[in-house]
């Protein structure tokens, strides 16, 4: 509270059990430690050096009289932070999407990075809501909630099981609706910056106005917006997101943007990268130039690969506010999808 966040009060009670006995144990005052003397020569289990030593325990502490009280107070912060998410990670359910952000492929700090960005508070929630698995779609209120419901198939499209995953990133009726506006959104914090970067005409002044167009160009760039690309030999994936000419250096680079399902993050980057390789061969055998691609996936509550920071280090004049602005254009789609759907949490 207080701007702080929500406290534990079990956890603030340990705390403060905790620096209390030390305290006491590390005072000089003569009457002080002969009250310790006393209560340790006779423990009860409700006095104060008892509980703190149980406390301790628990949290793994061991020879705490050789700390300083910031010191422990440290120790004794980073342990209950430890065991609360030890405890989260171990929820078959809630924890599962927290388990998995944490593995080798994700990368942990940078998925978690829109929350120093300000956000509404109900757009915050909404995230935190789907990544605990607490939204009420029809599978959860069949499977976990024990509710009975006439079918478990999604509202919309009546094909596959109401899950989230479906709804957020898998609904064949969201595809060229509410999943292409995400996508679009996405790429529109892209299209300005590159515009911004290569001083190219401007639609407006911020991102979330800004009305790509197909073709911008000058003398330094050219930039192409969902545009069909001609190639000698015909090959089927031929239209990248965006296409940027360089030309003062001589190169072209593709970015292909997608928002997949958190779970799908590494496996839809590595398939942008191969699936336009044809194309990269042919076009760059057509315009005598290096061509390369930069495939820029963000999962539907903001998740990044361990790749994904080296990929957009490649876009020229990259920077962290534009990082927190593609993150934050790929969760504000997914939010205003929850919002469409009028799905609430449980
Ligand atoms: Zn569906």
């Amino acid at each position: 509270m207080g701007g702080r966040g929500l406290v534990n009060i079990e956890q603030l009670y340990q705390r403060r059990l905790v620096l209390l006995a030390h305290h006491l144990r590390a005072s000089r005052d003569d009457l002080v430690q002969a009250c310790c003397e006393l209560m340790l020569q006779s423990p009860s289990r409700r006095s104060v050096f008892s509980m703190a030593g149980d406390v301790a325990s628990s949290l793994a502490l061991c020879d705490v009289l050789n700390f300083s009280s910031d010191q422990l107070r440290t120790a004794v912060v980073t342990s209950q932070r430890k065991k609360l998410l030890n405890t989260l990670y171990a929820k078959p359910l809630h924890g599962k999407f927290f388990t998995w952000v944490h593995s080798s492929v994700i990368n942990t700090a940078r998925s978690f990075r829109w929350l120093q960005c300000s956000m509404h508070g109900e757009s915050e929630s909404s995230i935190f809501a789907i990544q605990d698995q607490v939204l009420c779609t029809r599978s959860y209120q069949a499977k976990i909630m024990k509710i009975p419901v006439q079918s478990i198939l999604c509202r919309l499209c009546q094909e596959q099981e109401e899950s989230i995953q479906h709804l957020l990133s898998g609904c064949p009726a969201l595809a060229s609706t509410s999943y292409l506006r995400r996508h679009d959104m996405v790429g529109r914090v892209l299209h300005w910056h590159l515009s911004k970067c290569f001083k190219l005409p401007l639609s407006a002044k911020h991102w979330y106005d800004h009305q790509p167009l197909p073709v911008v160009e000058n003398d330094s760039a050219k930039v192409l917006w969902d545009f069909s690309l001609q190639t000698d030999v015909h090959v089927p994936s031929n239209r990248p997101d965006l296409v940027l000419f360089l030309k003062h250096e001589h190169r072209i680079m593709f970015f292909e943007v997608s928002c997949p399902a958190d779970v799908n993050v590494p496996n839809k980057e590595q398939e942008k990268l191969t699936k336009y390789q044809p194309l990269i061969r042919e076009f760059s055998e057509c315009h005598g130039q290096p061509v390369s691609i930069i495939p820029v996936v963000f999962g539907h509550s903001g998740v990044v690969s361990v790749h994904q920071q080296d990929y957009l280090k490649q876009i020229p004049n990259y920077n962290e506010n534009l990082f927190n602005s593609l993150q934050k254009a790929a969760i504000l789609g997914t939010v205003n999808i929850l919002t469409s759907l009028n799905i609430g949490c449980t």
